[in-house]
């Protein structure tokens, strides 16, 4: 960490309240890092009059502030944006250090480039930068866009793509479960990147995983540029294994915590507790659901059956899952329900909470009153087992219970960044 508390650096774009960077920059200096919210009109004043020693710049902006800077470095000139303002005895300086986001995102990933066909879905700002770094490492690059001559309707042309990079915003947040294209066309791949890292699993990565295609979503890029921006800002060096250690943490922070388990076995209880421990905020489908409905659960499976009950926990898991940094208590039977995988697994590890049957309440809850306990497990268990990421076992102490979760949490994790 860097003592830098005199220096004013921020971030200029329009929409920036999901924005990472300021918690990067809190890693890497104790500089002021504000976000400039600005209105297109408002750039080149700020830029002339704005009280900042050097500022970042993001979408929609790194075009915009161009004309405004005295020099411009060859590789933003090149890429024709700039995303780092810095101040030099002739005025200001634009630098693009997405180029080496994406250099150490591409060599982090291990995923072979030189001589192979890759598609970079996209054609607007980080695609120009994508596809710089792709050719100079001596790939063979194909862009798709809507409008271009390689599009959408005509993809069956490059069945032979090794690699796929996304740089359209197909997926992000919050139009979660969205993909560009569909992975199965592609029977030679061998590597998907994805720069958007909000959800941390967009749909095709979480598709690239199902194929076991090689992938990494774009933190890695943000961190690698953010370290690169302080260098530039504070005119120093800062080694590149903090981009490592702040992306873990930023990943893990930002990865919700997600409790699955039988009815009755202490998911919400612990799941609270353990909220509370870590400063996390906490979420419970089923609470969404019943406040959605305005009637209690039973009520709703007497009133419109299972099947309605499903849909109704579906659409209460994709809203709570697209959160980042939460715990989530999820239902007794949120596993019956295959979409659910995917949404609770884009920004979250799952934890299977287990607690001895005999232990388990029967009363007050629908399908435990109907199957009893002991079928129902029978019945649930190939599914708990097939979604969660880790088990921990509940205790009769609520303070052990969110320690086992906590544990099991950090050593998924940890077994994912492997
Ligand atoms: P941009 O200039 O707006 O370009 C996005 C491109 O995506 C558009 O030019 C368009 O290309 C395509 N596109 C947009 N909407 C689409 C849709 N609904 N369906 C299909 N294609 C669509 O934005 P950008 O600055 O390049 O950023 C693109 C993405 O990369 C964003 O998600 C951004 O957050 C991410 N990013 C990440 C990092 C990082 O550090 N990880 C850095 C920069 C950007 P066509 O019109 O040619 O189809």
């Amino acid at each position: 960490m860097i003592h830098r508390k005199d220096f004013q650096a921020g971030l200029i774009g329009r929409k920036l309240s999901h924005s990472f960077s300021p918690q990067i920059h809190a890693e890497l200096a104790d500089y002021n890092y504000t976000l400039f919210e600005l209105e297109p009109d408002d750039v080149g004043t700020f830029l002339q009059n704005g009280s900042f020693d050097a500022t970042n710049v993001t979408i929609p902006y790194k075009k915009t502030v161009m004309p405004y800077l005295a020099e411009i470095s060859d590789e933003a000139q090149k890429i024709g944006s700039v995303n780092t303002i810095t101040r030099t005895a002739k005025g200001l300086r634009g630098d693009n250090t997405d180029y080496f986001g994406f250099s150490y995102m591409l060599q982090k990933s291990g995923i072979e480039v030189k001589d192979k066909k890759c598609l970079v879905l996209g054609s607007g700002g980080a695609s120009v930068t994508v596809c710089a770094v792709l050719e100079d490492m001596g790939a063979q690059v194909i862009v798709i866009s809507r409008t271009g001559e390689n599009n959408y309707e005509n993809l069956d042309r490059h069945k032979d793509a090794a690699v796929i990079v996304n740089t359209t915003p197909v997926g992000m947040y919050p139009n979660n479960g969205e993909s560009p294209v569909d992975l199965s066309l592609f029977p030679a791949l061998s590597g998907v990147l994805d720069l958007i890292y909000n959800p941390a699993r967009t749909q095709l990565l979480l598709d690239a995983q199902k194929l076991h295609i090689p992938c990494i979503n774009g933190l890695t890029m943000l961190t690698a540029q953010a370290k690169k921006a302080c260098e530039l800002f504070l005119n120093t060096r800062i080694d590149d294994s903090e981009i490592d250690r702040i992306t873990a943490k930023i990943a893990q922070d930002s990865e919700n915590i997600i409790l699955i388990g039988m009815p009755g076995c202490g998911k919400s209880t612990a799941g609270n507790l353990l909220a509370e421990q870590t400063g996390r905020q906490f979420a419970d489908t089923d609470e969404v659901i019943v406040q959605k409905a305005g009637m209690s659960i039973p009520d709703i499976f007497a009133k419109y059956g299972e099947e309605h009950f499903r849909r109704l926990e579906h659409e209460a898991v994709c809203e709570c899952a697209k959160k980042s940094g939460f715990v989530i208590a999820t239902g007794g039977g949120v596993i019956k329900t295959e979409s659910n995988f995917d949404a609770l697994h884009q920004n979250g590890k799952v934890i299977w909470l287990q607690r001895d049957l005999q232990l388990l309440p029967s009363d007050g809850r629908p399908l435990s009153q109907q199957e009893g306990i002991v079928k129902l497990f029978a019945q649930r268990k190939p599914l708990y087992e097939r979604f969660c990421d880790a088990v921990a076992q509940c205790e009769p102490e609520a303070t052990l219970t969110a320690q086992n979760i906590l544990s099991a949490f950090t050593a998924a994790f940890k077994e994912e960044r492997q």
